[in-house]
């Protein structure tokens, strides 16, 4: 905290984790046990892929799609969120795939493809899924894997070395379930606001959350100019 420059407002783009090893000292008794008290989600397991050719996907509609979520059934799709959100590993994971290498040439050399996919998995799990993902790519695309030429692998160990935010592999700032939808990263009247004055939380730990592009950092900058520099914002919205 020392490190940083004097100003009236500052925006921290990073959990209640990192918030409390960076400012910890400055918050009241209150807000420090509540950003203790914040719950971390399911963390990732990720593949990135360099490839002979495209993923020879059977449903002919996935080859228009930059991403794709496979999973066969909603019900599969749940059952293996379900499992995963309990702390098991699930043997047909719901995957997120990108394949943006074809409609983005710049992405591989031509005629050569990437992509990539992640499952989830238990937050700070070691566990090397990429058999587990593989398999579920081929189900849907059968001699995915005879394309493949090279591929790197990130656990959740991994992911947050990566990325500091991904607490655990968490890639969504956070668990995001209704008890923490609003309440992120701490019951406040402004969420963005620290209990000290001109410190301010910008990440996807606050609402809206993970998954709502740049909407986070969107409401934190208008509550901290309004606050701090009294300008006021067309219409404020909830927070
Ligand atoms: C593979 C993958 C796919 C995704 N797909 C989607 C998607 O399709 N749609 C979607 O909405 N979201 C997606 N996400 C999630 C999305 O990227 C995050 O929700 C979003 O980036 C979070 O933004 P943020 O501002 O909270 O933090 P970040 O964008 O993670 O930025 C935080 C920055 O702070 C730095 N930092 C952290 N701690 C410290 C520290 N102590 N000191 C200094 N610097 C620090 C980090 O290195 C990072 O640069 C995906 C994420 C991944 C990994």
């Amino acid at each position: 905290m020392a490190q940083l420059p004097s100003s009236k407002a500052v925006l921290f783009d990073v959990t209640p984790r990192q918030l409390l090893q960076i400012a910890g000292h400055r918050f009241s008794a209150l807000y420090k046990w509540q950003l203790e008290k914040y719950r971390y989600g399911m963390g990732v397991f990720k593949i990135d892929w360099a490839l002979d050719a495209p993923i020879p996907f059977t449903a002919a509609e996935c080859h228009q799609a930059g991403t794709i979520h496979l999973g066969n059934t909603l019900e599969e799709i749940a059952d293996g969120e379900k499992q995963t959100s309990e702390g098991k590993q699930a043997e047909k994971p719901f995957v997120l795939l990108a394949q943006q290498s074809l409609f983005d040439a710049s992405r591989a050399p031509a005629g050569k493809h990437t992509a990539w996919a992640y499952c989830h998995v238990p937050n700070g799990s070691k566990t090397d899924m990429t058999e587990i993902i593989e398999k579920q790519v081929e189900r849907f695309a059968p001699g995915f894997r005879e394309r493949i030429l090279a591929k790197s692998t990130m656990n959740t160990q991994q992911m947050e070395e990566y990325n500091p935010n991904y607490i655990g592999g968490d890639i969504n700032g956070g668990t995001l379930d209704i008890r923490q939808l609003f309440t992120r990263p701490a019951l406040r009247w402004s969420p963005y606001q620290t209990s000290d004055k001109g410190l301010y939380i910008c990440s996807s730990s606050t609402p809206p959350g993970g998954g709502v592009h740049g909407m986070c950092g969107y409401y934190a900058a208008k509550r901290a100019l309004q606050e701090v520099f009294g300008l006021k914002a067309p219409r404020l919205s909830y927070w």
